[in-house]
């Protein structure tokens, strides 16, 4: 009865249900998953895998975490949402007072929103409403990165990187923007300092348009899984107080303590004038991002023509993701999160390190929990999840990157067959 009904929801899922960049006409297979507890993923046949993706950076604590529940619980008692217009509340209150402790110095407005692509477009508003108050309404234009990816709205688009970032479909009607010269990948290597000097030069010729700098910090996520120096972070933010422009940095990938520091900026020593934070916020529990000022950006919006900030979600700051993420963050700190990380990060470098023996495999990259295997050529997605799946272990490449980020409380022991697999798939993938 029951494997009846599951086929029917996968006939039904097939034919009316969008998965993330898929075709509806020719779907990849979905897994259908039954639940979720600590860091495996228990699919509706019983085959538990073991999770490398964090569900997209997110599931940081693993799922269904007794401490995160219990939020969610004592929360829906109180109130599942109210709206924020003219109304507040305690988890708003206490996440947002949590959220300005522990980021980099300086930044003290918090702004609460639906998810890690709103948190962009808020925090572009925001350079541009600035710049507006500030009489320098020609201050329209931002300047990133090569190979950066921000998000699947319009104005997050319109940054990605041109050609990997969807950006060339909706070329016509995306606001264009300036491109300098991504970094060359290393997180270990030597300042490049040609990538550098194209940024620099597009600073000296039109800084005058630019209202921002937007960049991922350290680690380029969707449009790469490159990592770059903290030298070259911390010569942007030396080229953007130069140029007299705000830097934003979307932490939405790398916060939390994923590349090994709390926040990924902390690599290079610097505050950016906005941060966005998203994904890990929430534990993955649910969506909801926040994009975070300095006093000195929010008091020019503020003093300027409409003199209020132009933004405001029918779902923000939602009590029960507020007091989910507040719950998160506490259980990040209070655990030895650094340790764990490091250890993610010694065992990912010693076993995935085996797969450079491969001649197909172009590249191995480790930092803090990010595992990165980048080949020659892209992956065939259907085949290779299948024979992950059947290996027991939840890893979702894509491109020419198979990739693991797993939940920071995953034992050695999981680690290990986490790891084994993808370096056996990945050695298959070259027969
Ligand atoms: N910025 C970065 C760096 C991301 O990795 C992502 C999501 N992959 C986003 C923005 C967009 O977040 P969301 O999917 O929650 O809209």
């Amino acid at each position: 009865m029951r494997g009846r009904l599951i086929e029917d929801r996968i006939g039904f899922d097939r034919r009316h249900l969008w998965h993330p960049y898929t075709s509806m006409e020719d779907p990849l297979p979905v897994y259908p998953v039954a639940s979720a507890a600590g860091v495996r993923i228990v699919l509706e046949d019983g085959r538990e895998l073991i999770d490398g993706m964090s569900s997209w950076w997110a599931a940081i604590h693993g799922y269904n975490h007794p401490v995160l529940n219990q939020a969610v619980r004592d929360q829906l008692e109180d109130m599942a949402h109210v709206m924020f217009g003219g109304l507040t509340h305690g988890p708003a209150v206490d996440l947002a007072s949590l959220l300005v402790e522990i980021a980099p110095s300086g930044l003290e407005k918090v702004f609460f929103c639906d998810s890690g692509s709103v948190a962009v477009e808020v925090a572009i508003k925001m350079a541009l409403q600035y710049w507006q108050s500030m009489k320098h309404g020609e201050r329209q234009k931002l300047l990133t990165i090569r190979c950066g990816y921000h998000g699947d709205t319009l104005g997050a688009m319109s940054v990605c990187d041109p050609e990997t970032g969807m950006h060339h479909l909706f070329r016509s009607i995306l606001p264009q923007h300036y491109f300098a010269k991504a970094p060359r990948c290393g997180f270990d290597g030597s300042l490049d300092e040609d990538a550098l000097s194209d940024l620099s030069r597009l600073l000296q010729e039109h800084g005058r348009e630019i209202a921002a700098v937007i960049l991922e910090p350290i680690v380029q996520g969707a449009g790469g899984m490159r990592f770059y120096p903290p030298l070259y972070l911390r010569r942007v933010r030396e080229l953007t107080h130069e140029h007299d422009t705000l830097l934003i940095l979307d932490e939405i990938a790398t916060g939390f303590g994923r590349t090994g520091k709390l926040f990924a900026s902390e690599w290079a020593n610097i505050s950016p004038d906005i941060l966005c934070l998203g994904k890990a916020l929430t534990g993955g529990y649910m969506t909801m991002a926040a994009t975070l000022t300095t006093s000195r950006v929010a008091e020019v919006i503020s003093s300027g023509d409409p003199g209020v900030f132009m933004h405001g979600p029918t779902f923000m700051a939602n009590p029960l993701a507020c007091s989910v993420a507040l719950a998160s963050t506490r259980l990040l700190l209070s655990s030895p999160w650094k340790e764990r990380v490091a250890a993610i990060q010694e065992h990912l470098t010693r076993d995935l390190s085996k797969c450079l023996d491969f001649p197909h495999v172009a590249d191995v990259r480790v930092l803090g929990a990010i595992g990165v295997v980048e080949l020659h050529r892209p992956v065939a997605l259907a085949r290779i999840q299948k024979r992950f799946v059947e290996r027991g272990v939840w890893i979702r490449p894509f491109g020419r990157l198979v990739y693991t980020m797993p939940p920071y409380l995953i034992l050695a022991q999981d680690l290990q067959h986490l790891t084994a697999a993808m370096v056996e798939t990945i050695r298959e993938e070259g027969a």
